[in-house]
């Protein structure tokens, strides 16, 4: 059975990372908070989330 499914979201957060088991059916997050780290980013590809736990690994 799939763990996609539509849960309470952070409203704000938009994600389309289908790949954690945080992310909704509906593309949102489901994370009771998240955390972006790399504090030396200087573009977008340089954040990432680091709430992000692979589906199944965690
Ligand atoms: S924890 Fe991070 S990567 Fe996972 S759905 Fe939320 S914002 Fe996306």
């Amino acid at each position: 059975m799939s763990e996609k499914k539509t849960r309470d979201t952070n409203p704000g957060v938009g994600c389309e990372v289908t790949g954690c088991k945080y992310n909704t059916i509906d593309c949102r997050c489901s994370a009771a908070r998240i955390s972006v780290q790399n504090e030396k980013a200087a573009t977008k590809g340089e954040t990432y989330c680091s709430t992000f736990c692979p589906r199944g690994t965690c």
